[in-house]
């Protein structure tokens, strides 16, 4: 029989396993994690698990039920797409197709590693490091106000932590969203008793605390640095599988890479969007659910005559629980985009539409749900939208 060798057992790993099974792959499956952990979720880490309200997070699934030799402790060092096999510590591991789901690793502040007190925000194991400061109630100090700066921020207050978070541009998600969506999002920090300080930048670092540009000092307890992750593919180099500029994995729109029988998902692995016109890393949950289905697809049709091969073209899902909201936004937008609001952003719920030429391509709902769930189906639709209706909260959102 044929066997599957997927490297990385984290969400996109293990949904490829199980979605292998379901699909009808009846070869070996053999899931490789580099984690000693049972296989777990990622969101809870910077929520319930945090705050001590669970203890982990593994996910439930029986892989013994499933018939999945699962390896933990076993970091992948190397692939040999010849000789089709991967180097691990304990030797090299012979595959049929490989699924390279790794993930990312977050990007360190430099000067910072080493440092006593300086925190990241990927793993478990960070988690478990975490729970005891924000128990402690320390004074943290956090570079960066993305999602996961923002998250870490919710949990810390929740804990009775003094918060100060610092970020570089001039407001908070500012990869994400644009000024004046972002502008809306600036006093959640303040109403949740953090503070934020905008425009800047860490110049120093020890384990007192930072220091800024314009010669602040920070005290802190502890530091927590959430400004950003690239994909885990420096096990890749040398092997011949193409790498795009911002170290992804470049996928095509079934997922595959540029070495034959070796497919790439979830936060490594880039891919070409019809629906988008452009190429999109996602570095989202719901990416690293849907994608398996098609890697699975594609891995049992590969085997048999006359597969067409299935096209992976999502709309791209999210959720952040931060400050006391719920923050949800679907699909994919551009600055060229134009802006239609639904509700009062300074109020407790709102939305955000973008459209181009008269269909929507993307939404922010804040505390709406059902905007979400409506505005996804258009999206995935390509539907054109009423905008007069749009502007109207009270009104379900709907096609023009
Ligand atoms: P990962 O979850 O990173 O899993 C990859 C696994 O591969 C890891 O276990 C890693 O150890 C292993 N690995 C890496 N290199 C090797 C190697 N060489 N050999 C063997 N194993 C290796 N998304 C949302 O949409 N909403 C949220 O609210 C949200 N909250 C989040 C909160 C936190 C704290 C974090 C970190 C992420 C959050 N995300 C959220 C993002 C979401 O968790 C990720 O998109 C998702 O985990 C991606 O799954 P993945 O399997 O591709 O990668």
């Amino acid at each position: 029989g044929q066997r599957v060798v997927i490297v990385g057992a984290g969400m996109a790993g293990v949904q490829t396993a199980v979605a292998l099974r379901e699909q009808g792959w009846t070869g070996e499956i053999l899931l490789l994690g580099a984690e000693p952990h049972q296989p777990y979720d990622r969101p809870p880490l910077s929520k319930a698990v945090l705050l001590g309200k669970a203890e982990g997070s593994a996910f439930d699934v029986d892989f013994a039920a499933l018939g999945i030799g699962l390896r933990l402790g076993v970091p992948v060092t190397g692939l040999d797409t010849d000789g089709r096999t991967v180097e691990t510590g304990s030797g090299p591991v012979p595959y049929d197709v490989l699924v390279i789901a790794t993930g990312a690793e977050p990007v360190a502040l430099p000067g910072s590693e080493g440092v006593p007190g300086v925190h990241l925000l990927r793993t478990l194991d960070d988690a478990e490091r975490l729970r005891p400061v924000l128990a402690a109630q320390q004074e943290i100090v956090v570079v960066g106000a993305g999602w996961i700066g923002a998250e870490f921020a919710t949990a810390a207050r929740e804990a009775g932590c003094t918060v100060t978070v610092v970020e570089a541009a001039d407001r908070p998600l500012a990869g994400a969203l644009p000024a004046e969506v972002a502008a809306h999002m600036t006093g959640w920090y303040a109403d949740y008793g953090a503070t934020l300080v905008t425009g800047a930048r860490v110049t120093a670092l020890d384990r007192h605390g930072l220091q800024l540009g314009d010669g602040t000092r920070l005290r802190a307890g502890a530091v927590v640095v959430g400004i950003g992750a690239r994909p885990a593919t420096g096990w890749l180099a040398g092997s011949g599988v193409e790498l795009a500029e911002d170290r992804s994995i470049l996928a095509d729109e079934g997922l595959r890479t540029s070495a034959h029988d070796v497919y790439a998902v979830g936060d490594c692995a880039s891919f070409p969007s019809a629906r988008y016109g452009t190429r999109l890393l996602v570095h989202h949950w719901d990416n690293a659910l849907q994608g398996p289905r098609t890697v699975a697809a594609n891995v049992v049709g590969s085997r048999t005559a006359h597969f067409p091969g299935q096209v992976y073209d999502p709309v791209p899902y999210f959720w952040s629980e931060q400050f006391g909201r719920f923050v949800q936004y679907a699909g994919h937008h551009s600055d060229a985009d134009e802006l239609v609001w639904r509700g009062d952003p300074d109020g407790a719920a709102w939305s955000v539409c973008w459209l181009r030429d008269g269909a929507l391509v993307a939404l922010l709902a804040v505390g709406r749900p059902r905007d979400l769930a409506q505005g996804r189906k258009l999206i995935e639709r390509g539907a054109r939208l009423d905008r007069t209706r749009a502007t109207d909260p009270s009104v379900p959102l709907k096609s023009a």
